[in-house]
């Protein structure tokens, strides 16, 4: 049995500037006097419900429309991690606000997600899972609210219009001759597009800001659009739907949210976030004091994509096997590479938030994933690429038919986890690079008259290869010496230079290994224009029969094994079985790619 992984709790945490947030804001009591209701809902609903016992709310709010990946892994890590470790709540929200991309399929396997990287947005016997479509009658209100006061109103220029009078960095906008509609003009207008008595696309609902302001995103925003689209929660009882800036702000307002974390794109945002906030406060329909915006930069990880739609694309050209293909960076796929929660959360905390875009280096994840299995993953041999070793001795120093028993700890640092048992004999399989006919300078394994130990076994001096017609060795053989049994008295009376793998020709159990290597040879496969499929490595996977060790006859899927001197290999969690066994590689032993 593995030992147990890495506790959340062992994960070393370092400061950053959102715990600097959320403790000041602790300190000073920014959201000491907020209600919860215990519900999503405007500012009389909770006003009526019980002081909040959440110190802090965070949310994971990722659209229903893919599957979720290692970028996802360190949002998700940080919201829910921050709300764990400052007796908050973190809410698992599907911004489900965008009737046409989203799918069922997905909310099931970004849950599943959430779920085996250990956080649950079940607190103290509440669930604090929502969708942001069941907002939509509280949206709608708002944007009445938004009209009836003189902030928003519908435009009726085309698209092109709209984008031409938006001006640019350098222009400011032009009004729309729709602008200085009435109130009573503007509603009535809207409740048509509610009641679809205009074409899709024929006009928006927008904000009334300031079509002067630097911030092109504060030049009258649109927040309303008609879209007749059958939506997967609402079905066909909307056809407008809210755009997702003006969405989103009051989806976190809605869930009482104190910390609105999302990535560096929505910088530009933020001021009509609290532009909005303040307007909906100021009409009395959200809570006060309301959620902040703060951002962190997303992860980008050398040698891996993470843009859903580029993912997409290699699934449906089929570059990988599916979404959980072991070469994928998704989280399914991370999973079934043998990636384990503890690795994950410790790599999200080593990586920590930055406000800076920066890369990271693929190994500081292959490290995290490394420094798990090293504690937890029982030890085992594994021969990839057999050949026979013939001793041809054996017989004679062992006795006739003689199998010998030898074992090895499970796990060098874990002596309760006891021995792991195998045989040696007449025959063994070894690596085939483990033998040189002439030996290069530095190589100590076998060759003609050197001697090399059989790790946890004997002794045995090699004295030729047995060759086909080309000359390549289809056999090695060598000789057994005599009461030289790994920790049996004097046993190590001969010195040798060399240590090898073997596993026993008859009880090794032959096992399709998967060797992964990196997808992409680019360490910025899609950074500025660039083809991401033409750096598609070639050698991502290789496929080969190795023969085990016995004790892994017995593994299950995902079970998790050191093989010595090669790596963390998985069972395969879909195609293996113990009749059929697969395991995939995780990660090698040392970082030694590209050298
Ligand atoms: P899309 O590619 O469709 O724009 P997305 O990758 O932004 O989607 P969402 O479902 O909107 O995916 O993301 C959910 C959350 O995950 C968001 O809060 C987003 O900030 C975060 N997130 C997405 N990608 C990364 C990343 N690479 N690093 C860190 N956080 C990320
Ligand atoms: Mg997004």
């Amino acid at each position: 049995m593995p030992a147990a992984s890495v506790a959340a709790a062992d994960i070393v945490k370092s400061s950053n500037f959102l715990r600097q947030i959320i403790e000041n804001d602790l300190s000073q009591g920014t959201y000491a006097q907020r209600h919860w209701a215990g519900t999503p809902g405007d500012a009389a609903h909770h006003a009526a419900g019980a002081p909040d016992p959440a110190k802090i709310r965070t949310r994971f709010p990722p659209e229903p429309n893919g599957y979720l990946h290692v970028g996802h892994a360190k949002s998700i890590c940080l919201n829910f991690g921050l709300a764990r470790d400052y007796g908050g709540v973190c809410h698992m929200r599907f911004d489900d606000t965008n009737p046409e991309k989203e799918d069922t399929e997905y909310v099931n396997s970004i849950l599943d997600a959430v779920q085996w990287l250990g956080f649950d947005w079940q607190v103290n016997g509440q669930s604090h899972l929502f969708q942001a479509s069941d907002y939509f009658d509280l949206m709608y209100r708002a944007a009445e609210y938004l009209i009836e006061s003189g902030n928003a109103y519908v435009d009726e220029q085309t698209p092109d219009q709209m984008r031409a009078n938006r001006g640019d960095f350098g222009k400011p906008g032009v009004d729309s001759p729709y602008r200085s509609r009435s109130p009573a003009e503007n509603l009535a207008r809207f409740r048509e597009m509610r009641d679809g008595q205009h074409a899709d696309g024929a006009m928006v609902l927008r904000s009334k800001i300031d079509m002067a302001s630097p911030n092109i995103n504060m030049r009258d925003p649109a927040i309303y659009r008609i879209r007749r689209a059958t939506h997967h929660n609402t079905g066909d009882k909307w056809c407008i739907y809210p755009m997702y800036t003006f969405a989103h702000p009051i989806e976190d307002a809605l869930e009482q949210i104190t910390h609105s974390i999302c990535t560096l794109e929505f910088e530009d945002q933020r001021p009509f976030y609290d532009w909005l906030m303040a307007r909906l406060i100021e009409g009395g329909l959200l809570a006060d004091p309301p959620p902040r915006q703060y951002e962190f930069a997303r992860l980008n990880l050398t040698y891996v994509i993470t843009s859903k739609r580029r993912l997409a694309q290699l699934v449906t050209e089929n570059k990988v096997n599916g979404w959980d293909d072991p070469r994928m960076p998704t989280i399914v796929g991370l999973r079934r590479r043998g990636y384990t929660p503890a690795a994950l959360q410790t790599f999200a905390e080593r990586i920590g938030v930055t406000k800076s875009d920066s890369w990271i280096d693929y190994a500081t994840l292959e490290g995290c994933l490394r420094e798990d299995l090293d504690v937890s993953a029982p030890r085992a041999m594994a021969v990839l690429d057999p050949v026979k070793l013939i001793l041809t001795n054996w017989h004679e120093v062992m006795g006739q038919g003689i199998l010998d028993d030898c074992s090895a700890p499970v796990h060098p640092h874990h002596p309760e986890l006891g021995k792991r048992h195998f045989k040696m004999g007449q025959e063994v399989w070894i690596e085939r690079s483990d033998f040189m006919e002439v030996p290069s300078k530095g190589f100590f394994r076998l060759f003609p008259g050197n001697r090399v130990r059989l790790k946890y076994g004997h002794v045995i001096e090699c004295t030729d290869a047995i060759k086909d017609e080309a000359g390549s060795a289809i056999a090695i053989r060598a000789t057994v010496i005599k009461d030289t049994k790994s920790g049996t008295p004097g046993s190590d009376r001969i010195k040798v230079k060399g240590v090898i793998t073997w596993v026993g020709a008859d009880d090794g159990v032959p096992a399709q290994v998967r060797l992964y290597d990196r997808l992409f040879l680019d360490p910025q496969p899609d950074v500025g224009g660039k083809d991401f499929l033409e750096s598609l490595n070639p050698d991502s996977l290789k496929v080969t029969t190795a023969i085990v060790e016995p004790s892994l006859a017995m593994a299950q899927p995902d079970d998790k094994f050191q093989f010595e001197r090669h790596g963390y290999f998985v069972a395969d969690r879909v195609d293996h079985s113990q009749g059929k066994p697969v395991f995939n590689l995780a990660v090698g032993l040392k970082d030694s790619w590209g050298r």
